[in-house]
């Protein structure tokens, strides 16, 4: 049975926390779906039958640049929960705003490298609000293992910095992106989109899958790359689709990638009207060996 805990001061005494050899935290904002779902599995798997597994469900208005995207965030309680019961999971920590953020709140953590480009730079303030909730629902539950998805690769790769740079005591688990048949990256948003919107969606990660493909060739820059996925982002698209960026950045520190023999990834955010989705693909560098 699931067991669903508000208060951030009962969660760290649930015996099911205190006592736990083995705890997994899979940390979301909710109106959960098959992606999600993918990382409790996983978390039951590290788990075992004697660990605990806590899913958070929380949509940290400190992350939202964008008060629309805030308010437009669907919420989905009563469904997640029977999702997670579905899946086995322990515990579902699922706080209210008021509980977990003094009004005078004041202490909000900050990274200035990973986060200075890509989501970091169209989104003011946003990676400060994640590093922030994640680390406070690290010191909540204590986690020993904590499983995050690749599909949001700059957040995967803030929060390993800041559990690396803060001496923080877990281990992070990175999940590959769950995707529709059709190739679009699952996310809470995609039920946003229109019936149009949706079936045109896919674009984006076809464009940046023949953008990388590209890389393989002889003579090709990074900005060849750019220029082939954006036209492919752009030919024939709807009137109410825009790129928010397209880059190719380096995979160890996110900065933009001069040439290809390191490993990069494309990425991008795409907006359908209000709705922003965002989606990356990895291009082994040239000098890597395991490279087709
Ligand atoms: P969110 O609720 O969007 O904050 O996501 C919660 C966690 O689920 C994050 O670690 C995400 O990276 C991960 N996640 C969301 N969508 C997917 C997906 N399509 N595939 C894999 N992981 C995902």
């Amino acid at each position: 049975m699931t067991i669903q805990i508000n208060d951030p001061l009962e969660l760290p005494r649930h015996p099911l926390l205190a006592s736990s050899q083995k705890t997994v935290l899979v940390p979301t904002m909710g109106a959960l779906h098959a992606g999600h779902l993918a990382l409790t599995k996983k978390a039951r798997e590290i788990a075992g039958t004697e660990g605990t597994t806590i899913v958070s469900i929380f949509v940290n208005p400190l992350q939202f640049d964008n008060p629309a995207d805030l308010e437009n965030y669907p919420l989905q309680l009563e469904r997640d929960l029977q999702l997670c019961q579905n899946e086995g999971v322990d515990l579902v920590f699922a706080p209210n705003q008021s509980d977990l953020y003094s009004p005078d709140h004041s202490v909000i953590i900050t990274e200035s490298l990973l986060s200075s480009n890509l989501c970091g730079a169209s989104r003011a303030g946003h990676f400060d609000g994640v590093l922030t909730i994640v680390l406070k629902l690290f010191n909540l539950t204590r986690p020993h293992y904590s499983i995050f998805g690749k599909k949001d690769f700059q957040q995967l790769a803030l929060i390993e910095r800041m559990v690396r740079d803060l001496n923080v005591p877990t281990q992070i688990i990175a999940h590959p992106t769950i995707r529709e048949e059709d190739g679009l990256a699952m996310s809470s948003r995609n039920v946003r989109l229109s019936p149009q919107q949706r079936s045109d969606a896919p674009r984006i990660i076809n464009a940046l899958e023949q953008g990388a493909r590209l890389s393989s060739k002889a003579s090709i820059t990074p900005q060849d790359i750019l220029d082939l996925t954006r036209s492919l982002l752009l030919k024939d698209s709807r009137k109410d689709f825009s790129i928010d960026y397209l880059e190719l950045v380096n995979a160890n520190d996110l900065q933009t990638a001069q040439d290809l023999q390191s490993p990069c990834i494309l990425a991008t955010a795409c907006i359908y009207d209000q709705v922003r989705l965002i989606d990356h693909i990895e291009i082994p560098g040239s000098t890597d060996t395991t490279k087709q």
